[in-house]
């Protein structure tokens, strides 16, 4: 037997975005536990927007297990907030409102800035870095990346594969002290679950440099230096094996139907990156098109190849600060409403 510190995680009652929280159980298993082996544990809701002061406890329910080797026998607990019955998702809780669907599939790609100081790292105490945007997407070098935000973007990816987190890739964004990671997740809930995990393993590993994570979709506000999205790739299995030009349309109508819903889970102030500039389409207008980076839904090359129109879709609205569970259930939701012949 062994003493397993298990970090329990959840998402708080924090609007319009919500805050990771996390603490410690000490249990003992012979191995590695399961997720059955999990049991259910409390909080006090109160202190994170939740619940009222007089009943204050909330649920947490284990959903996922991923191994944390930055601890002797640590692990880390993805929970869903539930009410005091156990049963009953607590309104907080979005994963709970994700449609149940193994054919689903999500890749998002997290951009986000490192920051120190109140400022992006390797940003000078006033005004802007020398050097322009330009060589810092995918550069290399001192002068262009520093000497830390590589060390720490390199102990975040080794921790997340140690957690067994489908990460697709990392790279350096086009702006000073910006950088991006895609995780790829196969059923409705897997890719949303990891993006949480790794957001909450990089503010960790943040915390030790003195450094923060800054999701913020514009933080650099208006002026010409990017903002951060987390473009929302998806397919279902009917769109990889089927799809079809006329379905293709039907699902394209409903989203077009319903860009005030999306909207409001795509993350705060997005209408501050979706001007219609830089690779983005307004924040009031829908459209989508073939390798179509100024479009709302970019349509890869690979989707209507040979007129077919299989594959997946890159939904490229959802900003770097919006909730994964949040995003993925309006995507599965506006799926829904088309029916398939
Ligand atoms: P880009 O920056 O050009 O948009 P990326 O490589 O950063 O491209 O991201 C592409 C994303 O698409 C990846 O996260 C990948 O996992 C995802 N993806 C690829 N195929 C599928 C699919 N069939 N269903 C859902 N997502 C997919
Ligand atoms: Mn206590
Ligand atoms: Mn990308
Ligand atoms: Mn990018
Ligand atoms: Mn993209």
């Amino acid at each position: 037997m062994a003493k397993y510190k298990l970090e329990y995680i959840w998402l708080d009652g924090y609007t319009p975005v919500p805050n990771l929280r996390g603490k410690t159980q000490i249990k003992e298993y012979a191995s590695f536990p399961t997720l059955e082996e999990l049991p259910l544990w409390g909080f006090d809701g109160s202190s994170t927007q939740q619940a009222e002061g007089r009943s204050s406890d909330c649920v947490l329910k284990p959903v996922a297990i991923y191994p944390d080797t930055t601890r002797k026998n640590g692990a880390i607990v993805m929970c869903e907030v539930m009410m005091p019955d156990g049963t009953t998702p607590h309104p907080t809780n979005a994963r709970a409102t994700i449609l149940d669907d193994p054919g689903a599939w999500f890749g998002f790609e997290q951009e986000y800035f490192l920051y120190q100081d109140g400022r992006p790292l390797g940003f000078p105490v006033d005004g802007f870095p020398k050097i322009g945007q330009g060589p810092y997407y995918c550069g290399v070098g001192y002068k262009f990346m520093g000497d830390i935000a590589r060390q720490i973007v390199e102990e975040h990816l080794d921790l997340c594969l140690d957690a067994g987190i489908n990460h697709e890739g990392i790279n350096a964004e086009v702006a000073k002290g910006q950088w991006e990671f895609q995780i790829f997740g196969k059923g409705s809930k897997k890719a949303a679950d990891e993006m949480w995990v790794a957001r909450y393993l990089l503010n960790r590993v943040c915390e030790k440099y003195g450094i923060d994570v800054e999701y913020h979709c514009k933080p650099l506000g208006d002026t010409d230096w990017n903002g951060s999205g987390m473009h929302a790739n998806f397919s279902t299995e009917y769109l990889r094996t089927k799809g079809g030009k006329e379905y293709f349309e039907a699902l394209m109508g409903a989203f077009a139907d319903h860009v005030e819903e999306h909207i409001a889970v795509y993350g705060p102030d997005n209408h501050m990156r979706l001007t219609g500039l830089h690779e983005t389409q307004a924040i009031d207008k829908f459209s989508y098109g073939v390798a179509d980076r100024g479009a709302s839904i970019r349509i890869p090359h690979s989707f209507v190849k040979g007129d077919k129109y299989q594959g997946y879709l890159e939904d490229r609205r959802p900003n770097s600060q919006g909730d994964p569970y949040q995003i993925a259930s309006r995507i599965l939701k506006t799926i829904s409403l088309v029916p398939t012949p």
